[in-house]
């Protein structure tokens, strides 16, 4: 009999009604069942009295003596007190509408007893008590509490799961090869549920959870990679050759010697270029940390190659943007390259795809546009797209489809720490360049209340009169209060009139794209000096001028926008300031405004993010493609997924995986992913 396949009516006590709301949570089978693990545990271990804390729950061993005594308050409200012996102190022991309680409550009978201490009246409140025989099983017990909903009760499913143990726990099969259980000491399978369920002490409960993630990491990863493999036999690429000498030249005659982690991701980038299979590959790297110069690279390989090269970026001011830094660092090189963008005249966009289709444009740079039908390629070979995120997976896929057998090379700011992005974007490799460029300044940043606002309006003034630029930010409010556009119109209004005669620009949501463009491009090119903007600075605009970043309201903004908004400073030769103008009024926004003034680690960012939200609301619960796990926790356990990742990798590797009996469990594990999983509904 396979659990999975025995509906949980299977286990004695459970008749059609209570299965029914069991389904509501989820429990359809006994391994359902089984595998409903307690989200915490009721702690009876037994505390001295002397380490009672005052107001705190403990659980007290102790003698009873003398006679107990029951007040009645009229007809159902009642206190119980009796006298208790426990390490030398006498206490009270109190309990409320337990009445019943007073006949078991013998002068001489050993109790246990939980409940809240007031070290004060050395007095316990009652609320779980153990008398006599009950004792001993009870004490030191770690008592698991299930979340549940409707009919069902959190004694009874503890019950019922006990009981499914006695009943089918013999039956619960390993999945892990010995190899992995003997290398981690881990319990096998059946024990950790049980003790997962029921430990007899913290650390055997820890050991269960401890196997039970590894085993839920692993198989995940298992999963990822077998069905990756899987794609990428489907998926044939093109093995490319082309002229490394040619290459290295190029990367000497850059302005500046590439980083170790530019040079270590490139090389992975140009490995894939050069492998048979369809390259599909995430490259991530905090704002400033030189994306744009591996593209360059890889975008000059691929030409090398005799192949055609699409960026695609989201804004037109992007392409332009980009068009511009590729044209300087690959001015050494002859390469042609075009701007594609929706915003071109009929004229200008006939010329530029005849070119492209007679193989003249050896790069295109643009938006959506690259994609759209009238757009043929001669030999595409790499398509990169940058600030990936901006990208749904729907047009991740399209973009996929119309490049044929093209490299795709996704590059985002978007700092993730590494395991996480190896899990949420599963379908793809991932490259990181951890390293900043030397000799970088960091922004700094302080924080100050609105009070000082003037303050900071006479600071931007001052930056401008240096020739510099600053951009101010007010964020988005909700619809129930007033209008975001109102905030940043007065704020707006109220820079352009204190600062006058500096010119001030206002950018935000309800205009058009072209009038956001018109006004970013005044920006770029310094007719503005001040930019007020409540939309999201493009991520990725580079105006190297711009020197302060002023944040209003900074505690609105969750920590990753914070970070890419400071990036959008720092980048030019100057100082850079950030300024966070904010009163929080919840721990977490202190909290951000502490963790923005305390690191410029895109990273470290990331993950402070993580403890303070969770990874669902970090990626976005919708495009997160983060799976939810019932044991692991993937900030806590990150080191068990690296090595649980590992680990798959090996064992796919392994000549013998398709025959090894070791592995016969991971093979029907993925196996059962083809075929349809009978339901009892
Ligand atoms: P991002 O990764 O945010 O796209 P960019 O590619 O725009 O970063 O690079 C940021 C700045 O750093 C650019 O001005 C670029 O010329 C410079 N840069 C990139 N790599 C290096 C390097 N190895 N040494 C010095 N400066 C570099
Ligand atoms: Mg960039």
């Amino acid at each position: 009999m396979e659990l999975e396949y025995t509906p949980v009516t299977a286990v004695p006590g459970v008749g059609e009604k209570r299965a029914e709301d069991l389904d509501k949570l989820g429990i359809r089978t006994v391994a359902d069942l089984l595998g409903y693990f307690p989200y915490r545990y009721e702690d009876f271990r037994v505390v001295d009295v002397s380490e009672a804390v005052h107001d705190e729950k403990v659980t007290l061993k102790g003698t009873l003596y003398g006679s107990p005594s029951v007040r009645w308050y009229g007809k159902k409200k009642s206190r119980l007190a009796a006298r208790m012996e426990t390490g030398g102190v006498h206490v009270n022991v109190v309990w409320f509408n337990q009445a019943f309680l007073k006949k078991r409550l013998k002068s001489g009978e050993t109790i246990l007893v939980s409940g809240r201490w007031d070290a004060h009246r050395l007095q316990l409140t009652a609320d779980r008590t153990w008398i006599g025989s009950g004792v001993n099983k009870h004490v030191g017990r770690l008592e698991p509490v299930y979340s549940v909903t409707g009919s069902i009760q959190v004694s009874w499913l503890r019950k019922t799961i006990h009981r499914a143990f006695v009943e089918f726990g013999r039956e619960i099969r390993e999945v892990l090869p010995a190899e992995l259980l003997s290398a981690y000491k881990l319990p096998d399978r059946a024990k950790a549920m049980f003790f997962l369920h029921f430990p007899k002490g913290r650390e055997e409960g820890k050991r269960a959870r401890r196997r039970m993630a590894y085993e839920e990491l692993f198989l995940y990863e298992l999963k990822l990679l077998w069905h990756r493999r899987q794609a990428k036999k489907a998926d044939r690429g093109m093995a490319r050759r082309f002229d490394r000498e040619k290459l290295e030249a190029f990367i000497r005659k850059l302005p500046f010697p590439l980083t170790d982690a530019q040079r270590r991701v490139t090389e992975e980038i140009l490995a894939d270029l050069e492998d048979e299979s369809r390259m599909n590959r995430l490259l991530q790297g905090d704002v400033g940390s030189g994306k744009t110069v591996v593209a360059a690279i890889v975008l000059y390989a691929n030409r090398l190659s005799g192949h055609q090269g699409a960026l695609m970026v989201p804004t037109e001011i992007l392409a332009e943007q980009h068009l511009r830094s590729l044209r300087d660092l690959l001015a050494p090189v002859d390469m042609n390259m075009v701007l594609l963008t929706g915003g071109m005249t009929a004229k200008e966009k006939r010329e530029v795809l005849s070119q492209i289709q007679m193989g003249l444009a050896d790069v295109v740079v643009g938006t959506h546009a690259l994609f759209q039908e009238d757009v043929v390629y001669r030999k595409l070979g790499l398509v990169v797209t940058d600030e990936q995120h901006r990208f749904g997976v729907r047009q991740r896929s399209t973009l996929r489809e119309k490049g044929e057998k093209a490299d795709v090379l996704h590059m985002t700011a978007t700092p993730i720490p590494r395991t996480l992005a190896i899990t949420a974007y599963g379908d793809m490799d991932v490259s990181v360049i951890d390293e900043m460029p030397a000799g970088r300044q960091p922004v700094e940043t302080h924080w100050v209340k609105r009070e000082v606002w003037p303050r900071v309006v006479e600071f931007i003034g001052k930056a401008c009169r240096n020739g510099r630029q600053a951009y101010v930010i007010c964020p988005l409010i909700e619809e129930s209060e007033k209008s975001d556009l109102q905030n940043a119109e007065s704020v707006f209004a109220e820079i352009a009139e204190t600062l006058a005669p500096i010119r001030v620009g206002l950018l935000h949501g309800r205009m058009t794209s072209a009038e956001k463009d018109g006004v970013m491009r005044s920006y770029t090119e310094g007719e503005i000096q001040v930019l007020v903007s409540t939309t999201v600075v493009e991520v990725g605009v580079n105006v190297p001028n711009a020197t302060v970043m002023v944040i209003y309201d900074a505690d609105r903004f969750g920590l990753a926008q914070l970070h890419q908004l400071r990036g959008r400073v720092g980048r030019g030769g100057g100082q850079s300031t950030c300024i966070l103008v904010a009163d929080p009024r919840s721990e977490t926004g202190i909290e951000r405004m502490r963790v923005m003034t305390e690191t410029t680690d895109g990273f470290e960012i990331a993950r402070r993010d993580l403890e303070l939200r969770g990874p669902g609301d970090f990626f976005g619960v919708k495009q997160s493609g983060i799976p939810e796990f019932k044991v692991a926790d993937l900030i806590e356990d990150f080191k068990i997924l690296e090595v649980a990742r590992a680990d798959a990798a090996r064992i796919l590797g392994d000549p013998e995986w398709e025959t090894n009996p070791e592995y016969e469990g991971l093979r029907a594990y993925l196996d059962s992913f083809e075929k349809d999983r009978p339901r009892f509904d």
